[in-house]
C-alpha cells in the first residue's frame, strides 16, 4: 500500500525530516513551504493525504484545514495537524477546523507511521466509493446534500463503549451523552455479541480491561461482514504505545490516550462518525445508480436496458436446455384518451398500477419490464403458450375488472389492456424472431377490438 504524501512546513529541516521517515516507508512524498502552495497542489489532485504545519506564516494550518475541508473538490482528503508538544488546545483546534488527526512535534515514528497508514486505507476506501458512484457528476451535484446529512445527522448516533473500570467509562459516558446515546458493556465476549447485533454507529474500547486481550476483540470486529465498516476508536493506557500500534494495524480507525481528553475525545468522534455517514451516503448513492441503471424510475419495473442485458442470455439458456419460453407483449388500450381526458398525472398513475398488477402477477424468474411508454414485456422461462396464457389472462382481467383509483380516490379510471403471446418454437428461432411474433400478436389483439390475449405461431 503506498500513497503520495504532501507535507507542508515553513521550516525547510522539518520537512527532510518527515520526508525521510516517509519515504523509508515506500510512500511518495510531496513537499510545499506555505499554505497557498499546499492547497494548489491538492486541488490538482496529486496527494493522497496531507500532513500540516500549524504554525506558518501567512496563512497557518488552521485556515489551510479550514479550505481544503470547505472545497469539494479536496473535503476528502485527510489532513494530519502537526502541532507543538506545549500547545495542546492546537490539537482541540485543528480537529475542529476539520483535521482527521494530528501528531505532535518532535513526530514519534511510530504514531506517524500507524496514523498515516490507518488515513490513507480509510482514503482508499472512499476514493473506492466515489469512483463507483456513477461517473463523479452525479456526486458533485450531490455533495452539499450528502455534506448536510454528514454534518447535521437527523438521529443521535448510537456509541457502545466497552470498558471494565467504573471511573473511567463514566466519564466518558457523561462528555458523550449529550450528543449521542451511549451504552455500556463491561464484558468483552458479551460486546462482541452485541455490537454485532447491530445498531451501533461507533465502539470506543479500552485496551487495558481486565482479564482480557481487548485486540482480539478489535480483530473479531474487524474481520466480521457486519462489523467491518463500524468506526473503533480504541483508548490507551500509559506505555501501551505497542499495543496501540497493533490495534492501529488491526484497522481500528484511531486511538486516544489516557488521561482522556474530554475536547479531544469529542471532536475524534466526530470525525469518525462523519467519516461513517460520508461512507455510508456514498454507499447508497452507488446502490441507487446501480439500481437507476435498470429499473424505470416510474413503475419500478426493470427498464428496457435490463431486459436487453438478459434476453438473450435467457433465450439462449432455454435453447441449450431444450426448455420452452414464452414472450408477452402488453400494451394499454386507448392510453392517449386517459392522457386526454384526464391529464397526465393520472396518466402515470393508471401505468403504475397497470405495472403493479403484471408484478403481482409473475413470479421472480420471470422479466417484466416497462418496454416503452405504456407497453410492458414479459419473458417467462420454462413457461409453454398454454400456461403464459393462463397466467397472461388472469392479468387483462386484473386490469379491466378493478378500475385505477387516481387522485386521492376522487378519480375512477377503467382501462384494458391487449396482450400478444409467442413462444420458443423451430431451431433457428431468434430472440428477435420471437419478439416480433409476440408484436405482430398484439397487433392482432388491437385489430380484433383490444382488451384480449391472442398468440402467434412461426
Ligand atoms: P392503442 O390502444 O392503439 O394502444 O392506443 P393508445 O392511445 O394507447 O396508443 P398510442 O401509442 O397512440 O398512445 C400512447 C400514448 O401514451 C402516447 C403517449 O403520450 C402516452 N405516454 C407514453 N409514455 C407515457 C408516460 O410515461 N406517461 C403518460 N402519462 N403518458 C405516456
Ligand atoms: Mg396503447
Ligand atoms: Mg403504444
Amino acid at each position: 500500500m503506498t500513497a503520495r504524501i504532501l507535507v507542508v512546513d515553513d521550516i525547510p529541516t522539518n520537512v527532510k525530516l518527515l520526508e525521510a521517515r516517509l519515504m523509508a516507508e515506500y510512500f511518495q512524498v510531496l513537499t510545499a513551504t506555505n499554505g497557498a502552495d499546499a492547497i494548489a497542489l491538492c486541488q490538482s489532485g496529486q496527494c493522497d493525504m496531507v500532513l500540516l504545519d500549524v504554525m506558518m506564516p501567512g496563512m497557518d494550518g488552521f485556515e489551510v484545514c479550514k479550505r481544503l475541508k470547505a472545497d469539494p473538490e479536496t473535503a476528502h482528503l485527510p489532513v494530519v495537524m502537526v502541532t507543538a508538544l506545549d500547545q495542546p488546545e492546537d490539537r482541540v483546534k485543528g480537529l475542529e477546523a476539520g483535521a482527521d488527526d494530528f501528531l505532535t512535534k518532535p513526530v514519534n515514528d511510530l504514531a506517524l507511521v500507524t496514523r498515516v497508514k490507518s488515513l490513507v486505507r480509510l482514503k482508499m476506501l472512499t476514493d473506492d466509493l466515489r469512483l463507483r458512484a456513477s461517473n463523479g457528476d452525479e456526486l458533485a451535484m450531490n455533495h452539499y446534500q450528502v455534506m448536510n446529512e454528514v454534518n447535521a445527522p437527523k438521529e443521535k448516533p448510537n456509541i457502545i463503549v466497552v470498558d471494565d473500570k467504573a471511573a473511567s467509562y463514566e466519564k466518558m459516558v457523561s462528555t458523550l451523552s449529550i450528543n449521542n446515546n451511549v451504552e455500556v458493556e463491561t464484558n468483552a465476549t458479551d460486546a462482541l455479541f452485541r455490537i454485532v447485533e447491530g445498531g451501533y454507529d461507533l465502539a470506543i474500547i479500552s485496551l487495558s480491561m481486565e482479564n482480557f486481550d481487548s485486540l482480539r476483540l478489535c480483530s473479531h470486529l474487524r474481520s466480521l461482514e457486519r462489523t467491518r465498516m463500524l468506526p473503533i476508536i480504541v483508548i490507551a493506557g500509559l506505555d501501551q504505545e505497542e499495543v496501540t500500534s497493533r490495534a492501529m494495524e488491526i484497522g481500528v480507525n484511531d486511538y486516544i490516550k489516557r488521561p482522556i481528553d474530554a475536547q479531544e475525545l469529542l471532536a475524534r468522534l466526530k470525525t469518525q462518525l462523519c467519516r461513517k455517514r460520508y461512507n455510508d451516503c456514498l454507499r447508497a448513492s452507488v446502490q441507487q445508480t446501480i439500481e437507476m441503471a435498470v429499473k424505470d424510475p416510474l413503475t419500478e419495473l426493470h427498464n428496457r436496458r435490463y431486459f436487453e442485458m438478459h434476453y438473450t442470455s435467457l433465450f439462449d439458456k432455454s435453447v441449450s436446455s431444450k426448455k420452452p419460453l414464452t414472450a408477452i407483449m402488453c400494451d394499454i388500450d386507448k392510453f392517449k384518451a386517459v392522457n386526454d381526458t384526464y391529464g397526465h398525472d393520472v396518466g402515470d398513475a393508471v401505468i403504475i398500477e397497470v405495472a403493479n398488477r403484471i408484478r403481482k402477477s409473475v413470479r421472480n424468474v420471470d422479466i417484466a419490464c416497462r418496454y416503452g411508454g405504456e407497453e410492458f414485456v414479459i419473458i417467462m422461462p420454462d413457461t409453454d403458450i398454454e400456461y403464459a396464457h393462463v397466467v397472461a389472462e388472469r392479468i387483462r382481467r386484473e386490469v379491466a375488472e378493478h378500475p385505477v383509483i387516481a387522485e386521492q380516490g376522487s378519480k375512477q379510471i377503467y382501462t384494458t389492456i391487449s396482450m400478444g403471446l409467442s413462444s420458443l418454437e423451430a431451431e433457428d428461432d431468434t430472440p428477435q424472431k420471437l419478439l416480433k411474433r409476440a408484436d405482430l400478436a398484439l397487433y392482432a389483439a388491437k385489430h380484433a377490438g383490444r382488451n384480449r390475449v391472442m398468440t402467434q405461431a412461426a
